[in-house]
C-alpha cells in the first residue's frame, strides 16, 4: 500500500503505538450454547441430499431448526456459500458484517449474518472437521469471508477470456433454475460468500490476499443449524483444492455434498428462533 514518498513525521512511532481495538462490543452478542444444539443433533435424521458437481452450482432447501453438512467427497473441494432467506432473497447472507462480527475465517460457535435491516443470524455453525487447522505459520485459516467468489468479469480483467464456470456463474445458475428465472435477474441475488473449505489469508509483507492448497479431505465436512427458513446455493468451484490455478478447466475439481438432517420433535424445546432486527428504521440525524 505504502509508495515510501510521503514525509515521515518526526512522532511517527508514537502514532503507531496505539493499542489496537477489536472494533464491535463481540462480548455482548447472542452466546452460543452449545448444549442447545447438541441435544437436537442427537436425534437427527438425513431427510434429503444434493450433489454439486465439479466447476457447477446447486441449491437446497434447509427449513429452520434442521441441520445441513457440506461434506467433501472423492477429493480435495473448495466450496462458494450463498445463503438467502428462503420466503424472502432480499435477506442474504452479509459476509462483510459476519467478518467484522467474529472474525476472517469463521468456525464452530459463529453465526452467519443476514443483510441489513434484518442482520439476524441465519444459520449458526456446529461442528467443523477442520477445527484443528486453526492458524498455520503463513497466517492462513480456513473457511474464509474474506474472499468475494472467483467470477468472470474480474477474470477476463486480467486475462482477456470468457470462462463460464466461475463460481459467480455457477451460483446464477442454480439460482436462475431453482426460481425459475433469467440469469439476469439471478445475477442480483448472487453476493459475496462463504468461502468453504477454502485456506486463505493476507501475505506477510504485502497485505495481498493469498490461498493455498485446503487441508480439507473426503470425510471432512461443516455442519450448520438454520436459524431461519434457508435456500442455499454452493458452487463447487474451478479452483478445486485453491492449491494452484484458477478460473479454467485443468485444475482437478471434484463434487461437494449437501445432507439435510431433521431433529427429532421435542429437541429444540430450547431453541428460539431469531427475530429482524429491532431498530426503528427511522435514520433521523439525532443533531
Ligand atoms: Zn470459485
Amino acid at each position: 500500500m505504502s509508495n515510501g514518498t510521503s514525509k515521515i513525521p518526526v512522532d511517527a512511532a508514537q502514532r503507531r503505538s496505539a493499542k489496537p481495538i477489536v472494533c464491535y462490543e463481540v462480548d455482548s452478542l447472542p452466546s452460543y450454547d452449545k448444549a442447545v444444539y447438541e441435544k437436537a443433533k442427537i436425534s437427527m435424521e438425513k431427510t434429503s441430499e444434493v450433489i454439486v458437481p465439479p466447476r457447477d452450482g446447486a441449491t437446497f432447501h434447509v427449513p429452520a431448526g434442521h441441520f445441513f453438512r457440506i461434506v467433501s467427497v472423492e477429493g480435495p473441494q473448495v466450496g462458494d456459500l450463498n445463503l438467502w432467506n428462503a420466503n424472502d432473497l432480499s435477506e442474504r447472507f452479509y459476509s462483510g458484517k459476519t467478518r467484522q462480527l467474529h472474525s476472517s475465517h469463521i468456525t464452530t460457535g459463529d453465526r452467519l449474518w443476514s443483510s441489513h435491516p434484518n442482520l439476524r443470524p441465519m444459520a449458526t455453525i456446529t461442528e467443523n472437521t477442520l477445527d484443528w487447522y486453526g492458524w498455520d505459520e503463513d497466517g492462513a485459516g480456513v473457511h474464509d469471508v474474506i474472499g468475494t467468489r472467483c467470477d468472470p468479469y474480474t477474470n477476463y480483467l486480467l486475462k482477456e477470456v470468457d470462462y463460464n464456470n466461475c463460481c459467480h456463474s455457477n451460483l446464477i445458475r442454480a439460482v436462475a433454475d431453482n426460481q425459475h428465472i433469467s440469469y439476469d435477474e439471478a445475477e442480483t441475488h448472487v453476493h459475496d460468500v462463504m468461502n468453504v473449505f477454502m485456506c486463505t489469508g493476507f501475505t506477510k509483507d504485502t497485505h495481498q490476499y493469498f490461498m493455498k492448497a485446503s487441508p480439507v479431505r473426503p470425510g471432512d465436512f461443516i455442519e450448520f443449524f438454520a436459524e431461519i427458513d434457508l435456500l442455499g446455493a454452493l458452487s463447487a468451484c474451478p479452483g478445486g483444492d485453491c492449491g494452484s490455478s484458477h478460473s479454467n478447466d485443468a485444475t482437478p475439481c471434484y463434487p461437494l455434498l449437501v445432507e439435510i438432517y431433521k431433529p427429532a420433535v421435542g429437541t429444540l424445546e430450547n431453541w428460539q428462533k431469531p427475530s429482524r432486527n429491532e431498530y426503528s428504521g427511522k435514520h433521523i440525524s439525532n443533531k
